[in-house]
């Protein structure tokens, strides 16, 4: 496996790399969700290339970038077990080199949920994740379900730039408990970790509701919040029933629709998402 910092190494590696070329892009601190994705791009690819970034520009609380957790020793030794043939490592320097002055910025579908809560957040996705398929040219991209809207937004921004790359999205991996796993769960408290499985038992309190015939989203949003209730350390930021096309609101649910949430704990942010429909 071979580590690269510069953009230059990147063009001369992947100018011979053999085809298809897999992409899986990563802020680090890997775990069992970042490796599923790993292994289905090696699956389908004859190089596999992840990229190791922290991007300033998506975190809105300068703190949560600061804070959030990094060992790089650790990921790469991840991504060689994982048979990976190469690892984008770079600076933020060389991500954004001096004079940078351009934001890709994705219309309706970055707006609501996670757009909403953190203002800017979809800017800096959209931006490096421009970036490192303009650097890369991957036949294909793997990102996580558990980030849904993260899927839609990059499938939004990757088609309307003429973007060749393909998006694949890979099923959200659990603990055994249901907690989504993600790189934030290392701030949580053993109280806080014991109760954030609820972010997973109200999504399926939603999609039991849905299942038993409930049709009014409210209802059904009635059902998530009921569950999250039941939990004192959890503070529920949204609680979204909504259209899985357009992310959209929806009063009805009489198509595919994308239950979701966020959920705090003390400090940390907790999401997650169960697609209905
Ligand atoms: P991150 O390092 O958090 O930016 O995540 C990198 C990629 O891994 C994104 O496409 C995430 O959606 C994906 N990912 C994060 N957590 C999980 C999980 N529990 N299961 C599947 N994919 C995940």
């Amino acid at each position: 496996m071979r580590v690269l910092r510069t953009r230059s190494e990147l063009r001369d590696v992947l100018s011979a790399a053999p085809r298809p070329l897999g992409l899986v892009p990563t802020m680090g601190w890997l775990h069992d969700g970042h490796r599923s994705l790993m292994r289905r791009a090696r699956a389908e690819s004859a190089t596999t290339i992840a990229t190791i970034f922290v991007n300033p520009r998506q975190f809105n609380e300068s703190a949560d970038f600061e804070q959030y957790p990094r060992n790089e020793d650790r990921d790469l030794a991840i991504c060689e077990e994982e048979g990976l043939d190469l690892v984008f490592a770079p600076s933020v320097g060389e991500v954004y080199p001096d004079g940078f002055d351009t934001v890709v910025q994705v219309g309706a579908v970055a707006e609501p949920l996670e757009g909403a809560a953190r203002p800017g957040h979809f800017d800096g996705v959209a931006t490096v994740v421009a970036i490192l398929f303009s650097l890369v040219g991957a036949d294909r991209a793997y990102f996580g379900q558990k980030d849904a809207q993260q899927v839609m937004v990059i499938r939004q921004m990757a088609r309307d730039l003429a973007i060749p790359t393909e998006v694949v999205a890979c099923p959200t991996v659990r603990e055994p408990d249901g907690l989504a796993l993600s790189s934030r769960n290392v701030h949580l408290s053993p109280e806080q970790r014991a109760a954030a499985p609820v972010l997973r038992r109200a999504l399926l309190a939603g999609r039991a509701s849905w299942e038993a015939g409930e049709r009014s989203a409210d209802a059904v949003r009635g059902a998530m919040r009921q569950a999250l209730a039941a939990e004192p350390l959890a503070e529920p930021e949204y609680v979204s029933v909504a259209d899985g096309r357009t992310l959209a609101e929806l009063d009805l649910v009489n198509g595919p629709a994308l239950l979701s949430m966020a959920v705090r704990f003390g400090t940390t942010r907790l999401i997650d998402n169960e697609p209905i429909g």
